[in-house]
């Protein structure tokens, strides 16, 4: 950025950053640098628009500089902004937790059309990240008895923080799906719900640097599609009430894979799609 800061303004900015992002091979330069050069200045995105010829003061390119910086490193913009929406959910995101994704707030969708928010009901989502799934529950069907687990402690801080900031109350745990034992649960669930990691490792070239490099590995990969699915199907078979309902959000490529381990466990599951037309959801009961 030149020295004589006088000279920005919003409009000359959108487009030398626009330019200098794609130079950098960022994804959606445009929509990078105004969610950037919104937050600046603490304006809505679409507000950037009525005021094209707004000078930038040096105190504003002092806070914009160093987060362009980082996104023409590729850190996605959720990072380096601190925060994403979420259903009506803000969600505080870092490094410790997953970026939550829209398929995530159709499971969420999923789930809430298919119950009375007004029955107690009790739901545990396993590998919660963010807390994102079970704050929106909860914000949606505040009735609901609402609990989180997850096997990262930093991943749990930043739930418990998402809670109090979104002022709900949900119990965060320390959990780990693979010794399903090790799971305290006094009554039986009515939901279980997870988006468990589901990215083969094989396939971390596909991805974006500004996923591979940056959201943690352990939300996001993980070898053996079957021994994942396989303990939420144990655990689920153990913990979950007689007339309670299982939601898995899964790869696209392997929901025959899913469905497959399903029927083996006697188990009546569906594969619900998503915006995009890919198998994503599967919704499963005991037969
Ligand atoms: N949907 C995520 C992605 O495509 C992966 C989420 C997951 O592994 N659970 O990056």
């Amino acid at each position: 950025m030149s020295t004589k800061v006088e000279e920005w303004t919003v409009l000359s900015m959108l487009e030398w950053a626009t330019d200098f992002f794609k130079e950098k091979g960022i994804p959606d330069p445009r929509h990078s640098i105004e969610w950037l050069l919104a937050e600046t200045l603490d304006i809505k995105r679409l507000d950037l628009y009525l005021k094209f010829d707004r000078p930038l003061s040096s105190d504003e390119l002092d806070r914009l500089r160093p987060m362009v910086k980082r996104r023409a490193q590729h850190e996605p913009l959720q990072y380096i902004v601190g925060f994403t929406d979420f259903m009506n959910a803000r969600i505080q995101v870092n490094e410790e937790v997953l970026i939550p994704r829209l398929e995530t707030e159709q499971l969420v969708e999923i789930i809430v059309d298919a119950h009375a928010p007004e029955e107690p009901l009790s739901v545990l989502d396993i590998g919660t990240g963010s807390g994102c799934i079970p704050i929106a529950l909860k914000m949606e069907c505040p009735q609901w008895a609402v609990r989180g687990i997850d096997i990262s402690e930093g991943a749990l801080e930043v739930a418990r923080s998402n809670a109090d900031d979104n002022e709900v109350n949900i119990t965060f745990d320390h959990g780990d799906i693979l010794s399903p034992d090790s799971i305290d649960v006094d009554t039986p669930l009515d939901i279980i719900v997870s988006n468990p990691p589901y990215v083969k490792p094989d396939e971390k070239d596909l991805l974006e640097p500004q996923v591979k490099e940056y959201e943690p590995a352990e939300a996001l990969f993980f070898d053996d599609l079957e021994t994942m699915y396989g303990s939420i199907i144990k655990f689920a078979g153990q913990h979950l009430s007689q007339q309670g309902v299982l939601y898995l959000e899964l790869h696209e490529k392997y929901s025959d894979e899913i469905l497959d381990l399903f029927d083996r466990n006697s188990w009546s599951a569906q594969v619900q799609k998503d915006y995009d037309k890919k198998p994503r959801f599967i919704v499963a009961k005991r037969s």
